[in-house]
């Protein structure tokens, strides 16, 4: 989509500190971190919110899970703990409406979030 800032990511017109990528997934680092690692896992294809998903997608969005678990591993965080979250429209509080795992990792979380 023209105006998707996630998709001007993917399309390399905006950069980011890529962490991961395949051909369905990227990876790469929130620009204002809420913990000392703070990932957002997006798919490839543009889709707005989870409420768009369609059965078809099941997949991929496993494999944005898929994804966060080997950075977990990687950064050696996964037995301590990590969180994920996808917020959906504005209650939950969605900025930027292209759907993104939040991975965040690297200090004690608490719950409820705010
Ligand atoms: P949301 O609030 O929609 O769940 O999460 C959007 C996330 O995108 C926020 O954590 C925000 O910091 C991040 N973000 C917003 N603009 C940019 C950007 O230009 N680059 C990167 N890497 N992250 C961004
Ligand atoms: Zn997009």
């Amino acid at each position: 989509m023209a105006d998707c800032l996630f998709c001007k990511i993917i399309a390399g017109e905006i950069p980011a500190g890529k962490i991961y990528e395949d051909d369905e997934v990227l990876g790469f680092n929130d620009i204002n971190p809420q913990a000392p690692h703070h990932v957002l896992f997006i798919p490839k294809r543009h889709i707005s919110t989870l409420n768009d998903l369609e059965g078809t997608d099941a997949a991929l969005v496993g494999k944005l899970y898929l994804a966060a678990k080997t950075h977990a591993g990687n950064l050696g965080v996964a037995q301590e703990g990590y969180r994920t979250v996808m917020n959906c429209n504005a209650m939950a509080g969605q900025t930027v409406f292209h759907i993104h795992l939040h991975m965040l990792a690297g200090r004690p979380m608490h719950w409820p979030p705010g």
